[in-house]
């Protein structure tokens, strides 16, 4: 039978529990310090296949990796691990709907932000719309927060870590603050980065243009996975270089867009509206195309997808 949400089961320290019955020591430097990776992998119920498609594990896996490799947490699981994790985690709370499934590594024990470990693992799955709210939204009225992005020359943005999220979430609760949905942020150098969980897409005169991963940004499936669409099924010419600020306000059409967010139209920055204010009709096909390669309708990306059943 499936599992009900306060109650499903989760892969914890190499055993699947129940999530309630999973404690993490509270001076873990991951409870102190944030010191932790993760990856917040989408999977899409097919309901015409009775499949559930996991959306470019291995390139999760492979982030997941280089984010640990960059913190200096030493991994004892491999790729393959981290699927069986996966697959039977899933498996075992006999899901049929829409994930995301967080998959962590994160340093347990009694140390301090310095420590080498032990580094331990959970993989929970989260049934979709369950985390922030600008994630269940059809579109995003943003401001441009006060704060600035996170740079690589003091907590890298291009890879998934725990602490990071502070600065995502000062500029959120700005943006909550003022009214708004959420916010964009500007890099070190005061030009366009990303979105707090989100990366960032403006259409001009028929151009798909985002932030070089130079900019300030995570190195996003999502991104990689709207510049390949937008280029191989759309024939758009895509643009990755540096936004100006002005730029933004007078775009033709923008978007938010990442694994939880998936594609989401942008109807107005500080109040400007975006285009007509509504969602832009590139934008829309951009969606579509998306949401089409994740459920698996879309042949041309089928190697995208690894199915759970
Ligand atoms: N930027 C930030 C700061 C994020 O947290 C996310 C969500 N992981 C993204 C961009 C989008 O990345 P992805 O497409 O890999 O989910």
């Amino acid at each position: 039978m499936k599992t009900d949400v306060t109650n499903r089961l989760i892969w914890f320290k190499g055993q699947i529990i129940n999530v309630n019955d999973a404690f993490i020591n509270v001076l873990a430097p991951t409870s102190q310090f944030g010191l932790n990776v993760f990856e917040g992998i989408p999977c899409y119920w097919n309901g015409e296949a009775k499949q559930l498609y996991a959306f470019r594990l291995e390139d999760h896996y492979k982030r997941l990796l280089k984010s640990a490799k960059l913190i200096q947490l030493e991994c004892p699981y491999t790729s393959e691990n981290f699927k069986t994790a996966l697959v039977d985690v899933v498996k075992a709370n006999e899901y049929d709907e829409n994930l995301s499934v967080r998959h962590t590594l994160f340093v347990d024990g009694f140390g301090s932000w310095g420590s080498e470990g032990p580094v331990e693992m959970f993989v929970a799955p989260i049934p979709r719309g369950r985390t922030s709210a600008e994630y269940n939204k059809k579109g995003l009225n943003c401001c441009v927060t006060s704060w600035r992005r996170i740079s690589d020359s003091n907590l890298s943005p291009r890879v998934k870590c725990g602490a990071n999220y502070i600065n995502s979430r000062v500029g959120q609760r700005e943006a909550l603050r003022n009214g708004y949905d959420t916010c964009i942020f500007l890099n070190e150098f005061g030009k366009v980065a990303e979105g707090p969980g989100s990366c960032l897409f403006i259409i001009k005169d028929g151009v798909l243009i985002t932030p070089q991963l130079t900019d300030s940004v995570l190195e996003s499936i999502t991104r990689d996975s709207v510049i390949q669409l937008a280029k191989d099924e759309l024939g758009l010419r895509v643009e990755e270089r540096t936004i100006d600020r002005t730029e933004l306000y007078l775009a033709d059409e923008a978007f938010l867009c990442g694994s939880a967010m998936e594609i989401t139209p942008i109807y107005s920055i500080d109040r400007y509206p975006i285009g007509s204010g509504e969602q832009g009709e590139i934008t829309k096909k951009i969606h579509i195309l998306y949401i089409d390669a994740a459920r698996g309708r879309l042949a041309s990306r089928k190697n995208w997808l690894t199915p759970i059943y």
